[in-house]
């Protein structure tokens, strides 16, 4: 039996995944990942500066449902995993009386009781009634609603407004009137009645921040894959331009007229590249993969002498979409020192915040010094910042796919017609994602299946 030949196309975290996973789960399998650019790593990128590590991209991932965990054990990173500081657990949300608390224990800005709703300063007295009146509202039904549609109507415009728009757009980096609901918070998108009732039984946060992130930061897992797979499995500046399939399998065509055969074809692209890539073999698969919005994003780092900023004790700040401009421009900024003291040096103090989507959009073109001077101006209205000693600006013109309504739908037809197609596996935050979390578990279940149909063909 020939050796049986796996082509990942895609060298972020799902491709890099995919690949190691199946090495390990079928070490004779002759596995290469092409990635377009110079490096690998996709939205990963990782500063060091000044005896910082600062996160561009990704700043941590979920523990659940723990794939992320176990990859970080198996590369050796393990012991390394950190949660954010336990001391600066607190979030605080932008609002016209300065910055205020989130309360504790929300579910994704949703109370979960009366009473955490009365403590809260971010609601008027009218605000707190309304939301109250979840519990006495007649039942809804709207199939397929948005996070926004779903919490407007049953806990009113303030906590659509002050305390889920927040803490989902900071998350999603999207229009909450836009996201869906069955992905975002599937324990809730069919709850007809009291969203309250539904929240005081569902299960507790523990108190314990359920994010991680290799101390000396998030491209050590990256860098730690790369060095598994070992550099013949990794070719950079290899951009793929068409895919084909064939009787006996896929081939793969890059830029250079190179052709590279394969019996089974991974696509851990961004999907708007998937579907130029599949669109001659399957053009409706091409156009589903086309319905995912990216959502483009661009951070915006500053470092400070830690002696002349005063920082709330809390690890940031959400920003709502209504606050006044030109902070609406920004939809979070991160204390990193504050979250990760680790990280950063004792006589600094480290700034990071991130545009929304509409604005990354807007900025994309501008040189560093503008942007910089733009988001610091932006801060300025809610937080004193002294003169920085040194910033950084990262663009992610791709960005992030936004789960949008049907999203969870589209990702299964997207993955049933690949797997209908025979050999091929499209992996990656559009189909599994949008997070790390889901990326890693997507990639280790598409690399299980392969190394299943691989052994089969063994016997
Ligand atoms: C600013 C920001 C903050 C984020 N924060 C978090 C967070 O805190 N926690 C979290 O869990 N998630 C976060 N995410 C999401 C997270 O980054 C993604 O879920 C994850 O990195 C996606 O990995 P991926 O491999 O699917 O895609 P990507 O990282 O986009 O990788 C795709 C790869 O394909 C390559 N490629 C493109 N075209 C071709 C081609 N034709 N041929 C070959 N290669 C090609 C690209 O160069 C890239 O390397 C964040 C994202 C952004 C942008």
């Amino acid at each position: 039996m020939a050796t049986q030949r796996v082509v990942v196309v895609g060298g972020g975290l799902a491709g890099l995944t995919a690949a190691y996973a199946l090495t390990r789960a079928q070490p004779e399998a002759d596995v290469v990942v092409l990635e377009s650019s110079g490096r690998v790593g996709g939205n990963v990128r990782t500063l060091r500066r000044d005896g910082c590590t600062v996160e561009l991209g990704p700043d941590a991932f979920l523990t659940r449902p723990g794939h992320a965990e176990a990859l970080c054990e198996s590369l050796g990173l393990g012991g390394s995993l950190r949660a954010p500081d336990e001391g600066a657990s607190r979030v605080m949300v932008a609002h016209r009386r300065g910055m205020q608390p989130l309360p504790d224990g929300m579910a994704l800005g949703m109370p979960r009781s009366v009473s955490q709703l009365a403590r809260t300063r971010l609601l008027s007295p009218l605000g707190k009634a309304r939301a109250a009146m979840d519990l006495v509202l007649p039942a809804r039904d709207e199939p397929e609603a948005t996070v926004g549609a779903l919490v407007g109507a049953r806990f009113g415009q303030e906590v659509k407004d002050h305390l889920v728009e927040p803490v989902v757009g900071g998350i999603y980096g999207g229009d909450i009137d836009e996201l869906d609901a069955a992905t975002i918070m599937p324990m809730f998108a069919n709850v007809r009645g009291s969203l309250l009732r539904a929240l005081a039984s569902a299960p507790r946060p523990t108190g314990h921040s359920p994010m991680r992130a290799p101390h000396g930061g998030l491209d050590g897992v990256v860098h730690e894959l790369a060095r598994a797979l070992g550099p013949d499995r990794v070719i950079r500046e290899a951009p793929a331009r068409r895919v084909a399939r064939h009787d006996d399998g896929w081939s793969v065509h890059l830029d250079d007229g190179v052709r590279l055969d394969a019996d089974e074809l991974v696509l851990a692209t961004p999907p708007g590249v998937t579907a130029d890539l599949l669109e001659a073999e399957s053009p409706e698969l091409a156009e589903l993969l086309r319905r995912f919005r990216l959502k483009p994003a661009l951070t915006v780092v500053m470092a400070f002498e830690r002696a002349s900023l005063q920082l709330p004790r809390a690890s940031g700040a959400l920003i709502p979409r209504n606050a006044p401009a030109p902070l609406n421009a920004l939809s979070a900024v991160t204390f990193v020192d504050r979250k990760w003291p680790a990280r950063v040096a004792d006589h600094l103090s480290v700034v990071r915040t991130a545009f929304r989507p509409a604005h990354a959009l807007a900025w994309m073109g501008a040189s560093d010094a503008d942007v910089v001077r733009f988001a610091r101006e932006a801060l300025s209205t809610i937080l004193p910042l002294p003169e920085a000693r040194w910033s950084a600006v990262e663009r992610f013109e791709t960005g992030t796919p936004c789960p949008e309504v049907g999203h969870t739908r589209r990702a299964t037809e997207c993955r049933a017609r690949a797997a209908a197609m025979g050999g091929l596996s499209i992996v990656g935050a559009a189909v599994d994602g949008p997070g790390i979390a889901g990326c890693v578990r997507g990639a280790t279940a598409a690399a299980e299946a392969i190394a299943t149909r691989i052994s089969g063909i063994r016997g």
